[in-house]
């Protein structure tokens, strides 16, 4: 449903708005998020950002991080906020279950207006108001459009649009992913129109990290990657073990399921990682196959074509082997 009258008169009668995040929130979650949080300040006294668990420190600069809550440290604040709230804005999620435990608090208040911006496929219908696109480069650049619509581009600040291109950089993979489209360049050029620096935001984004993090990646590519060329797929799989040899940060793995596919032939690649205790998958492909049907289909997963997530129920080399296991049923597109 989208009805752009009413959603206008919901912002401009809200007191108090809450603006909500996937789990592991990542560069577009927490992006949109704090665009969507600038957005809305101008409207509305009252607005907080919650993720369900920390969102990750190489976003930190981002203007409004530091007032974000998570669920994970901050239950009561967080279930006081979404009682009183009467606007809630779930941005980058298609179903209320990809928040994970912060769901039950979400379902807490029944009274309030839900506003969903989002771009991955097959939507779950829990919104009064939703926005979703799936050819969609980003989020961002749907809470753009969702601005433009209302009419408020003149309210689109730096600190805004500095959140809102971190979304587009970071979901685009630098604006190299086929969603990458003449629209998302557009919204670009209106952010830099407004006064934002891509290459310092890129500085702060990519060139921020730890040399622990870069020895993880060399012991990554190293010591835990394994090729099957028989099937042009590729796994690198990191126990938590692994990950505390290289004290690692939220963060540290972000765009290492990527590596494996600048091989000429490397069509798919899974990301294995384990942490407290969870054995989490990353799944990325070139081309049409389709990740995220085989993510939704054994690891209780999805996300999109090319890029999707799921969750593992057994351990790091387990994962490995039921891997392996998969890969014929697959065979065939893999090599198409
Ligand atoms: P990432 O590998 O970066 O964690 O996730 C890639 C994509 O898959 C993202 O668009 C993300 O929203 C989606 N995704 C990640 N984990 C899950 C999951 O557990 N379930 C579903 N349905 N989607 C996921
Ligand atoms: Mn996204």
């Amino acid at each position: 449903m989208k009805n752009w009258k009413e959603v206008e008169e919901r912002i401009k009668n809200s007191k108090h708005a809450v603006i909500l995040s996937h789990r592991s929130p990542d560069g577009d979650s927490v992006g949109s998020s704090l665009a969507m949080y600038h957005y809305l300040k101008n409207f509305i006294n009252r607005v907080q950002v919650i993720t369900p668990d920390p969102a990750p420190k190489f976003l930190a600069w981002i203007n409004g991080f530091e007032k974000m809550v998570n669920y994970q440290d901050h239950e009561e604040i967080v279930n006081q906020e979404l009682q009183n709230a009467d606007l809630i804005c779930c941005l980058d999620f298609n179903t209320p279950s990809r928040m994970g435990d912060l769901e039950k608090a979400f379902h807490l208040n029944k009274e309030a207006y839900i506003i969903n911006i989002d771009h991955h496929q097959d939507p779950d219908d829990f919104a009064n108001f939703q926005l979703s696109e799936t050819s969609a480069s980003s989020t961002c650049q749907l809470v753009y459009d969702f601005i433009a619509e209302l009419k408020g581009t003149d309210k689109i600040t730096v600190e805004l649009g500095e959140a809102m291109y971190t979304g587009i950089v970071t979901d685009t993979g630098s604006f190299r992913f086929s969603s990458t489209s003449k629209h998302t360049h557009n919204v670009v050029a209106e952010l830099i129109e407004v006064g934002i620096n891509p290459g310092q935001i890129h500085e702060n984004i990519y060139n921020n990290y730890s040399i622990d993090r870069l020895k993880l990646l060399g012991f990554a590519l190293n010591e835990r990657l394994n090729v099957y060329d028989q099937y042009n797929a590729a796994i690198i799989y990191l126990s938590e073990e692994d990950l505390q040899k290289f004290k690692f940060q939220k963060g540290d793995t972000e765009g290492l399921v990527n590596y494996p596919l600048s091989v000429a032939h490397i069509r798919m690649a899974v990301l294995i990682t384990e942490k407290d205790g969870k054995v989490k998958m990353s799944f990325r492909s070139k081309g049409d196959f389709r990740v995220n049907e085989l993510s939704a289909k054994y690891f209780s997963g999805g996300g999109h074509f090319n890029a999707a997530g799921g969750i593992s129920d057994v351990g790091v080399m387990e994962t490995v082997k039921k891997l392996e296991s998969i890969f014929p049923e697959y065979e065939k597109e893999l090599n198409a």
